[in-house]
């Protein structure tokens, strides 16, 4: 497993519904948990690791000794968006861009946990940003398509730099062909989803 970067065609990919939760899930959910306390991350969806799944994890506190801030989030669905709110997102997708992106200022968020329950939180603050940027990432949408017309401007040249170096390391042939990438989704996908 390993965290991909903007453009991988990966995280354009809307994500269906996972059917169960069982061992191999939850080894996928503690080695997500490890890359995004590796990189210092709130958040982490399952196409940023280059998986097909409706499952995002977070801890607002980057700190995996903060165990009652860790969650695990399967198949979510948002509900209930009101208010309005603008601050600023980064993205491990992303490295080192950021910008002011406008998200609901309270959410109500269901979804399952690793035990299968099902879970009905009400959310406001960074914990609601850090849900929605997760969730936009399952429907392949990323924070940089949320941006106003200056900060897009502003982030141009950043984002020209990733796509060069993802384009390099695919020259390089450390990256599968998009037709390579989307039959294995296509595989992970009709085994789980
Ligand atoms: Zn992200």
């Amino acid at each position: 497993m390993r965290i991909v970067k903007y453009p991988h065609p990966t995280l354009r990919h809307k994500s269906k519904p996972l059917r169960r939760v069982d061992a191999e899930l939850k080894q996928v959910v503690a080695e997500m948990l490890e890359w995004m306390y590796r990189d210092r991350g709130i958040g982490l969806a399952a196409n940023q690791v280059d998986l097909p799944y409706r499952l995002f994890v977070m801890n607002i506190e980057s700190d995996p000794a903060a165990k009652d801030q860790e969650f695990v989030f399967i198949n979510p669905v948002i509900s209930r968006r009101t208010g309005s709110v603008e601050g600023e997102e980064g993205c491990l997708s992303l490295p080192e861009i950021f910008a002011p992106v406008r998200r609901s200022e309270k959410i109500v968020l269901s979804a399952y946990n690793l035990r299968g329950e099902e879970v009905n939180l009400e959310l406001s603050g960074l914990f609601a940003r850090v849900a929605q940027h997760e969730y936009d990432h399952l429907d392949g949408v990323l924070f940089i398509d949320r941006l106003s017309a200056s900060s897009q401007l502003a982030v141009k040249q950043a984002l020209s730099d990733l796509e060069a170096e993802f384009h390099g390391d695919r020259n390089r042939g450390q990256i599968p062909n998009d037709q390579q990438i989307a039959a294995r989704l296509a595989e992970l996908e009709a085994l789980r989803t």
